[in-house]
């Protein structure tokens, strides 16, 4: 009887003390195929994730069987050919760098402006957050070189696949220094001790091709003609002429939209998520996930997912970080927001993740403002009162959870990995300084999330306040076809501020997928 071809993937559980190296899993292969393990072409692991469901733990790969090993990164950017104006990119973030990296790939001449400073002397003004609350409205956890995404946790993880390609993506991270692991792992993650070498040798390499990066360039402008964006004018009094101008500026760059809003160009509010970051003693977390098997070594620190309604308002975890730090992401001084990331070992003692409640344009107006900027306000207003409750310098206030769901503040708090430290209070007023019942639906929702991970409402677990910028409140329309601002030729909005991504990758493809249409090639 002829032979079945053999498949070209195959699905392998693993469990947690089974060996990984390639002849064990050729011989676990065989076994599954019935074919002597020396007739198998090379196992290559394309797919890896674990599997904590039904009470056990498991590896789950997908391994492919003779797959040609392929160069990383699709196509290199190229030197410009021919003159003319550049394309200016506004924002090195995620959506500014790879939208810069593929104008480049199409031989168009590109300049990055951004406001902050390059990742090295970034360092320096994330230092002076953490150690004397100092805030540089240019140089912070949001601005600077590689924007919100270089000292951000780095997970990779992304919805958004019909936007563009998310291997691509993550090749050129790979390609330009992210552990090889990204292109394999179901979760992937780098950690934020490792992307400011990404960040560096992305641009590094768009140099090499005559891309031009300024820092310290903060755009504060827009020229134009009628119905035509002509170039930016830069805080400098300088003017920049621009065949196109490419805004990618973040969501927490606030006086962006008032410029815009200035000049005429449309702009819509959106739903967003104002909240908290909880965070627990990761031990407890990996309890809660991994029960008996909570303290195997082969197993990385666990994380969560948690979503809930309440009186019609979604409550969520967002940007879960095992082993991770709360850090402070304030943009201004007199504001308190807090953030999360992890190193790419995840090794801290401590689990921290956004527990936020959406926001929709009701609400705003609910809350006394107006507009489409409303939402802004909105967000601002609470995390002035987080400042205000501070004992200083950054220090964020904090509530034992046990004691937010007794509905008290807490006057002792457990440790944290917040480096400027917290303040005990009672976070509840801070949360609904505007008039909205955020408290109200946390305390729902938390009753809710500990019926799924029994031990979430902990007494050991900490509110901490506040967590404001998960989202921008903002979206610029564009035109589906050209991506352009409608009614402002040459002026493409795109990444997470002008509401078309949520995170590192999906801004990312959002960049590149405006630098096609830039091209020419349609979006
Ligand atoms: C602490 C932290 C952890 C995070 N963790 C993750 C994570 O694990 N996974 C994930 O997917 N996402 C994460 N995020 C979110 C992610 O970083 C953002 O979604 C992403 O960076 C958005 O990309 P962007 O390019 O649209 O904007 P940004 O990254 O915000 O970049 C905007 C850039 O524009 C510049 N800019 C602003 N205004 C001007 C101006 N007027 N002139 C010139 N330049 C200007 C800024 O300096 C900045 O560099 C995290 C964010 C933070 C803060």
């Amino acid at each position: 009887m002829p032979r079945q071809p053999l498949p070209e993937e195959i699905e392998i559980e693993l469990g947690l003390d089974e060996a990984t190296d390639p002849e064990a899993l050729r011989q676990k292969i065989g076994k599954k195929l019935g074919v002597a393990p020396s007739k198998l072409p090379e196992p290559s692991v394309l797919r890896r994730s674990i599997d904590a469901r039904r009470g056990s733990v498991h590896f789950h790969l997908i391994v492919g069987l003779g797959v040609p090993q392929e160069s990383l990164g699709g196509a290199p950017p190229r030197e410009p050919s021919g003159t003319g104006l550049p394309v200016v990119v506004v924002g090195d973030g995620p959506a500014g760098l790879f939208c810069a990296y593929e104008l480049a790939r199409h031989a168009i001449p590109v300049v990055v402006l951004d406001r902050g400073k390059p990742v090295q002397p970034r360092r320096h003004d994330l230092k002076g957050l953490h150690q004397r609350g100092q805030v540089d409205p240019d140089s912070n956890y949001c601005f600077g070189e590689g924007g919100a995404g270089t000292y951000s946790d780095g997970k990779l993880y992304t919805r958004a696949h019909k936007r563009g390609s998310v291997r691509d993506v993550i090749e050129l991270l790979a390609l330009h220094g992210a552990p090889e692991t990204i292109l394999v792992d179901a979760r992937p993650h780098i950690g934020s001790n490792r992307l400011p070498k990404v960040v560096t040798a992305l641009r590094e390499k768009l140099e090499g091709v005559g891309v031009r990066f300024e820092f310290g360039a903060r755009v504060v402008g827009l020229l134009q003609q009628p119905g035509r964006i002509t170039g930016v004018r830069l805080a400098d009094g300088r003017e920049l002429a621009a065949r196109a101008v490419v805004l990618a500026t973040g969501h927490s760059a606030r006086d962006v939209f008032g410029f815009l809003a200035q000049a005429g160009v449309p702009l819509e509010a959106k739903a967003f998520a104002l909240g908290v970051r909880i965070e627990h003693p990761q031990p407890l977390i990996n309890r809660i996930q991994y029960g008996r098997f909570a303290d195997h070594p082969k197993l990385p620190n666990a994380s969560y997912r948690v979503a809930e309604t309440v009186e019609g308002r979604g409550v969520f975890s967002f940007c879960m970080c095992p082993g991770g730090f709360v850090v402070p992401a304030s943009t201004e001084p007199g504001e308190l927001v807090v953030n999360g990331m992890s190193l790419s070992r995840r090794d801290s003692p401590y689990a921290n993740s956004g527990l936020v409640v959406g926001i929709e344009a009701e609400d705003v107006e609910q809350a006394g403002f107006s507009g489409v900027l409303g939402g802004i306000e909105l967000q601002r207003r609470i995390e002035q009162a987080a400042f205000a409750a501070s004992s200083g310098a950054l220090s964020a206030p904090a509530t034992r959870v046990t004691d937010f769901l007794a509905g008290k503040g807490s006057s002792t708090l457990p440790e944290s990995s917040y480096i400027p430290g917290l303040t005990p209070t009672d976070i509840a007023p801070i949360l609904d300084s505007a008039g909205l019942k955020l408290a109200a639906r946390l305390r729902q929702a938390l009753g809710a999330f500990d019926k799924k991970l029994r031990g979430y409402q902990s007494e050991e677990a900490v509110l901490i306040g506040v967590e404001s910028r998960t989202s921008s409140p903002v979206r610029v329309p564009r035109d589906p076809q050209t991506l352009e601002a409608p009614g402002f030729a040459g002026l493409y909005p795109t990444g997470e501020g002008a509401g078309y991504a949520g995170g590192i990758v999906s801004a990312a493809l959002d960049g590149q997928r405006v630098a096609r249409a830039i091209a020419g090639l349609g979006s």
